[in-house]
């Protein structure tokens, strides 16, 4: 079924180079007027102050970006036929680069021109996130284009991010389809993990880091500490530590989370790794980087993947002590000519307005 158009929002003279640049965000600020009785996910037109129609999105009042538009063209309306047409770009795009891997983000939201919307490819499993009430609306088209375009034996929903509080929707998670067990394995280069859907974070796998973690892998190689030592703080499921002691070292593994480390602990033995080659513990980050340095203890290579430390400019100060903590404590426990393998948040969090 294709949704209709059923609104006008017209911008303020200086909402007119956003618009025009080709971002798909629009703020209330913009605003000047608009004309329908518009619902929240509501689809409507968006008109610069001269008249020029710079594009269909949708709306909701209750976010501070007002419209995301879905397409920068004066559309009648969108059905699954625009959501697969989309979906089907994304995944050839991603089949030019993705590689050696079965688990990679297939739909990007707005990178992929679809504001809202995140769809993971974990193996034979599709995991989706609907974050906004404009998506939330099209759900069934775009269940109809996601069957349609790419063959799964599951879909998990995962919309538990934030974004649907400031939107005024409920969180929603579990299966939509399934015709699968609720655990998966997927390979990224040489290490394999399983994920159980209903227990991870995020969409159930840190995926952004897994260039990072391939790259680590083949630089401590190369720079021939195979069979010396590593610490992955802020580990998750093993991410960072299983392709080290893949490649020969002996690694601890923290995280604060035990539910993690039980995981981490899985995916070791389904590697087939031993647990004198590596070891996780469950201990604060900053607790145990201190006590590490007591015990006078050194590694070849540290790792510091931390979570988001900020999340608003208020709590930005905090942060960079915290970061700066970390960094040089992870520096202090490096042997000489060792390696320190940084991931922080910050320079996203810097940002932050
Ligand atoms: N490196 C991982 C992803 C890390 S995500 C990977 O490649 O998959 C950040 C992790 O930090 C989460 O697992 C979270 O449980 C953990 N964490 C958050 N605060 C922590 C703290 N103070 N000490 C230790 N771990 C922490």
């Amino acid at each position: 079924m294709n949704r209709t158009v059923v609104g006008q929002v017209f911008l303020k003279k200086s909402g007119r180079i956003d618009a025009l640049s080709g971002h798909v965000w629009i703020y209330r600020s913009q605003i000047e007027k608009i004309k329908g009785d518009l619902e929240p996910g509501d689809l409507a037109h968006v008109f610069l102050s001269t008249g020029k129609c710079v594009g269909t999105g949708y709306w909701n009042e209750k976010s501070e970006i007002t419209v995301r538009l879905l397409s920068n063209k004066q559309e009648s309306g969108f059905g699954a036929d625009f959501f697969a047409e989309k979906i089907l770009k994304a995944v050839q795009f991603r089949q030019r680069f993705v590689s050696d891997t079965n688990a990679f983000r297939v739909i990007s939201s707005e990178a992929d021109g679809l504001p809202g919307l995140i769809v993971d490819q974990y193996a034979e499993v599709l995991v989706m996130q609907l974050g906004t009430f404009g998506m939330e609306r099209f759900r069934e088209q775009i269940l109809e284009a996601l069957k349609r375009t790419i063959p799964s034996r599951g879909i998990y929903e995962k919309s538990d991010s934030g974004s649907r509080r400031t939107e005024g929707l409920q969180e929603k998670t579990g299966w939509v389809e399934q015709s699968c067990g609720d655990e998966i394995t997927i390979f990224e280069g040489a290490a394999k993990y399983q994920l159980n859907f209903s227990e991870g974070h995020k969409t159930g796998f840190y995926l952004d880091q897994r260039e990072n973690r391939v790259l680590l892998a083949e630089l401590v190689e190369k720079a021939g500490f195979a069979g010396g030592s590593a610490l992955d703080v802020f580990c998750y499921q093993g991410g960072f530590a299983l392709h080290l002691a893949l490649k020969g070292m002996t690694v601890l593994g923290i995280d604060s989370q035990e539910n993690v480390l039980q995981q981490a602990e899985q995916n070791r033995s389904f590697n087939g790794i031993s647990e004198e080659k590596l070891r996780f513990k469950a201990a604060n980050a900053f607790d145990e980087l201190k006590s590490l340095e007591t015990e006078g203890k050194k590694f070849d290579v540290v790792v510091l993947d931390p979570p988001s430390f900020v999340k608003r400019k208020a709590a930005l100060e905090e942060a960079i002590t915290g970061y700066k903590e970390i960094l040089l404590r992870g520096f202090k426990l490096l042997n000489p000519g060792g390696l320190l393998a940084v991931f922080p948040a910050l320079i996203t969090s810097m940002k932050i307005s």
